[in-house]
């Protein structure tokens, strides 16, 4: 048994601390949203009224926060608070700018710390089968991983500091760009008078299968668990692909790399998410595309 602090229970955050409890943790918390701290209270999470009182005896402290700058605010209260050596573990979706300043504010006050950002959403973050992109010193990847084998089924270290939100970001942008490219491959076929059913038969079949066909199908009917059956709700809302999706502009930007069909992809959910601001799976995109068409 470990004294683990979740910062963040919000959608990810709470059922990540609930799964630490039954594993049978000792689980502190804190959340500013009132919601949060019921939800959390309610699975057997110890909330604290401050973030530095939640680690004030953390062995490890899991961060799961919203954006970059929630981070190293965050971290800034935090790191002080916790108890020397105490493990940092954000698995928040953030900038690489700031995961590299986390790790450099961790280290300077002798905490050893990965970047942990996960795939899964909150499906898998409920039933603990999320996996997590690793990025971080050999011996800090170690420490994290018994936590880690809680929340997730899979762990990939990816590399020293930040390579785990470098990862997750270059992921997202091939998930975001693959499913607008698979949206307009259906709406084209409808066109042409193809049936979606055809359609998916040869391409989760063929080369241009990918998970965007094959498991988060943008048509109804195909796949039946995928959103669109369920008129988009559950699932990844276009939302946070399109911070992802942001994430990886802005990294590509930095670092003088053109990714053209990645930023096209983000102009696409940029449109999509302010003419149909409900949240929807990001498969929703198709909507969209069908709505362009003359
Ligand atoms: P959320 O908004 O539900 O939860 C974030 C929580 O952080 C909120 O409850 C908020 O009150 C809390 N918070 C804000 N400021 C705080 C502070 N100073 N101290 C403590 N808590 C504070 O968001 P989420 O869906 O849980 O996502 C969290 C992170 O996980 C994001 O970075 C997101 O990109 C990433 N992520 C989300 C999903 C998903 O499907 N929801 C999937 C993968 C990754």
């Amino acid at each position: 048994m470990s004294r683990i602090a979740v910062v963040g229970l919000g959608n990810m955050g709470g059922p990540m601390a609930a799964n630490l409890v039954a594993a049978g943790h000792e689980v502190t918390g804190y959340d500013p949203a009132p919601a949060a701290r019921d939800t959390a209270a309610a699975a057997g999470v110890t909330v604290h009224p401050t973030g530095p009182d939640a680690v004030r005896d953390a062995e490890v402290v899991i961060t799961m926060l919203p954006t970059g700058g929630h981070v190293l605010a965050v971290h800034d209260e935090l790191l002080p608070a916790a108890p020397d050596g105490a493990l940092f573990v954000d698995c928040s979706t953030i900038d690489v700018a700031s995961a590299r300043a986390a790790h450099t504010r961790a280290a300077a006050t002798g905490h050893p710390s990965v970047d942990a950002p996960v795939s899964g959403g909150v499906v898998g973050a409920a039933a603990g089968t999320l996996t997590f992109m690793v990025g971080g010193e050999q011996a800090a990847v170690d420490a994290a991983g018994p936590v880690l084998a809680v929340l997730g089924k899979r762990t990939v270290h990816c590399g020293g500091p930040s390579a785990g939100q470098v990862a997750k970001m270059c992921n997202n942008m091939v998930l975001g760009a693959s499913m607008v490219v698979v949206a307009e491959a259906f709406v084209l076929a409808e066109r042409l008078g193809l049936e979606p059913q055809a359609l998916y038969d040869v391409l989760s079949t063929s080369s241009g299968r990918c998970w965007a066909v094959d498991t988060n199908c943008p048509v109804p009917g195909p796949v039946p668990t995928s959103p669109a059956n369920r008129d988009f709700t559950g699932g990844f809302a276009a939302q946070l692909m399109l911070k992802d999706l942001r994430l990886a502009d802005a990294a590509a930007a930095e670092a003088g790399v053109d990714t053209a069909v990645g930023r096209r992809a983000t102009e696409r959910y940029a449109e999509f998410t302010a003419r149909d601001p409900r949240t929807q799976d990001f498969s929703a995109i198709i909507t969209d595309i069908r709505r362009e068409q003359s």
